[in-house]
């Protein structure tokens, strides 16, 4: 497995709380549920201390209905009307009395509250970055002395922006890109094809592995609009019309950089500076299919078809 030294690492350790951060996609929520896996697996264990993948445990978290993890993610808060949207895990994510918008269905405090089913409870906590003070605030004493001994997952893209009182009572493990190679193996150890395309799209980035249905049709849309550039004004506009519809903001932005990325520089500024407007008009709510058939004209003119 990728990261299987970092895995290693986090079996053998005995505290109560890890760390890990590395830049988006670089595989630290596959990291964070290989540990919860491994941390809880009944059956023989691998080379690494990874789950056998058959015992209870494993077959419990492959079918999406582990009783033991919980996973904690930033909700996007809508402030006053159009004003820019801002993600935040507010302290209602940790005590269900405080969840007045029952914004979450299971809080960490009650959720710690009961046993383990099977060897010991997991929270992760995606996007720690965005922890309020006061939800970390109510996390501390629970990092400190877990109830039955449980294990806090932190992931964070920036170890900067994560409040002190978490970073300094959490070991750190910095998750770091992996070679091409190794995530070509991957790959084909998950029954895939290792295309070129898509290993040079990861570049490095395992998390990108567990998305990769989504990357090829996003590179697929991304190539088809740039064709349609070349063919003309009528089958450009349709297109882009078309990519409205199939739009991922996950993906469809950076598949089209990506197939940007061979033209020349100032061709790519152009597009650039479109498709950041695009995002932008979509993030406002402006009407979509005309943002979208504004963004196909704007792409001709910069790759010099209008
Ligand atoms: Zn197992």
């Amino acid at each position: 497995m990728i990261h299987a030294h970092l895995l290693e690492q986090s079996t053998a350790f005995g505290g109560n709380a890890l760390l890990l951060t590395g830049p988006a996609r670089v595989g630290k929520a596959g990291l964070a549920w290989a540990i919860a896996a491994a941390q809880n697996c009944t059956g023989l264990r691998g080379m690494y201390g990874e789950a056998c993948g058959q015992c209870p445990s494993c077959r419990a978290l492959a079918a999406g209905a582990h009783p033991d993890l919980l996973l904690v993610e930033p909700r996007a808060t809508t402030t006053t009307g159009k004003a820019a949207r801002r993600k935040l895990i507010p302290v209602g994510a940790v005590l269900q009395g405080r969840d007045k918008a029952r914004e979450y269905e299971t809080h960490v405090y009650e959720f710690l509250e009961v046993r383990p089913t099977f060897r010991r409870r997991v929270v992760m906590v995606s996007g720690t970055e965005y922890l309020g003070p006061e939800a970390a605030n109510a996390l501390l004493k629970l990092i400190e002395e877990p109830p039955h001994h449980a294990l806090f997952l932190f992931m964070a893209e920036d170890v900067r922006a994560v409040l002190p009182t978490i970073v300094s009572r959490s070991a750190r493990l910095s998750v770091t890109p992996v070679s091409d190679q190794e995530l070509a193996r991957a790959l084909m150890q998950s029954g895939q094809n290792a295309d070129e395309e898509l290993v040079a799209f990861a570049a490095g980035r395992a998390g990108v592995l567990a998305d990769a249905e989504k990357v090829r049709a996003a590179l697929a849309d991304a190539r088809l609009l740039q064709e349609a550039l070349a063919t003309g004004l009528l089958t450009t506009l349709e297109t882009a019309e078309a990519l409205e519809k199939r739009w991922d903001a996950t993906w469809h932005p950076e598949a089209l950089r990506f197939v940007w990325r061979t033209s020349v520089p100032h061709q790519r500024a152009q597009a650039d500076t479109a498709l950041d407007d695009l995002q932008q008009a979509l993030e406002a709510y402006a009407s979509p299919s005309l943002s979208f058939q504004v963004f196909g004209l704007r792409l001709r003119e910069a790759f010099g078809e209008a």
